[in-house]
């Protein structure tokens, strides 16, 4: 906890998780346990996942009795071993694994669930159940089974000290079956991949959709009493509301961009890219495209934009407002 203040003291720099766990103690149990807030563990485990992040953010959420475990995402031997040696020590304070609950069904966030579970089971003689949004589900098909469905408004309620309450937020956008869980009293939210800590939130068609995310985005935004942001990759976000309209100003930006592009002839996001992500390297056009594509259909469904049958992007004579629905 100590070095967590004082590697936050260094500042909120893109390098803080590295930062952070760049003490040989990060790698082994028990300093790598982050809680920002008390109950709140933060276990980051090393994933293949999106640069510049190189771990995905686990959370282990408990009281006296219960712990809640989300996104144990490493598909990694030794990062499975020691998540599970950090819920053990939770559980041989005499608490319970209640539930596996999953934000969302990207590899990196779920690729460490099967091995967590047969853990468990080896410990206690019995899985614990897999919970996330049915779309998840659906996306997850045999991949990984699914126990129960959570859905939006559903309240999480931990037995024993101190009260733990989350309620379940459906937020699609970057994944079409996307939890995020706020906790009241303390304003908390656990964002998934919605906020991240650093990096960028890749939107990518059809698991992505802009609209959702926008929409998302501004629901999040309308929680009262928000005091942090925990996101599934790099640092708490402490500042919520800022962070939250930061993103929706970025994606307003990159939207008006996009459409002055087409407006001025560029009808494909290969040449949208060119135009509009001056700021992005050649490498990353390819995920710069993906990105352009999923702000077209958003505007093609706000009737800024129209898509031929070759797939051709025109702007529509009568535009308008792009920012239609409820953005302002
Ligand atoms: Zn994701």
């Amino acid at each position: 906890m100590l070095h967590a203040l004082k590697t936050l003291a260094g500042g909120l720099t893109n390098d803080l998780v590295e930062r952070f766990l760049d003490i040989p103690q990060a790698h082994r149990e028990p300093t790598r346990r982050i809680e920002f807030l008390p109950n709140y563990l933060c276990f980051p485990v090393r994933t293949p996942t999106k640069p510049p992040a190189t771990h995905t953010n686990c959370y282990l959420i408990f009281s006296s009795s219960e712990i809640l475990v989300i996104d144990p995402g490493s598909p990694y031997e030794d990062e499975q071993q020691a998540l599970a040696k950090c819920a053990d020590d939770l559980i041989a304070e005499g608490r319970i694994v209640r539930e596996i609950i999953l934000t969302h069904a990207h590899p990196d966030h779920v690729a460490g669930v099967d091995a967590l579970n047969d853990h468990l089971a080896t410990a206690k003689g019995a899985r614990v159940p897999v919970t996330a949004h049915r779309l998840t589900a659906d996306s997850l098909g045999n991949q990984l089974s699914v126990d129960r469905c959570i859905e939006d408004g559903e309240v999480l309620e931990l037995k024993g000290e101190p009260e733990i309450k989350l309620r379940a937020m459906f937020t699609p956008g970057h994944a079409r079956g996307h939890l995020c869980f706020y906790d009241e009293r303390t304003g908390a939210l656990i964002s998934g991949d919605n906020i991240v800590g650093f990096g960028s939130v890749l939107i990518d068609p059809a698991d992505g959709n802009m609209r959702d995310y926008l929409d998302s985005l501004e629901r999040m935004r309308a929680l009262p009493n928000l005091s942090v942001l925990f996101g599934g990759h790099g640092p708490a976000v402490a500042n919520p509301y800022e962070k939250i309209d930061e993103y929706i100003s970025h994606r307003r930006q990159r939207e008006e961009l996009i459409l002055a592009a087409v407006r001025d002839g560029a009808s494909s996001p290969k040449e949208i890219v060119a135009r509009a992500y001056v700021d992005v390297a050649p490498k990353a056009h390819a995920m710069a495209e993906r990105a352009v594509l999923a702000h077209l259909e958003k505007l093609e469904a706000d009737g800024s934009v129209s898509r031929t049958a070759d797939g051709i992007f025109l702007a529509t004579a009568e535009t308008p407002s792009p920012f239609g629905r409820g953005l302002g």
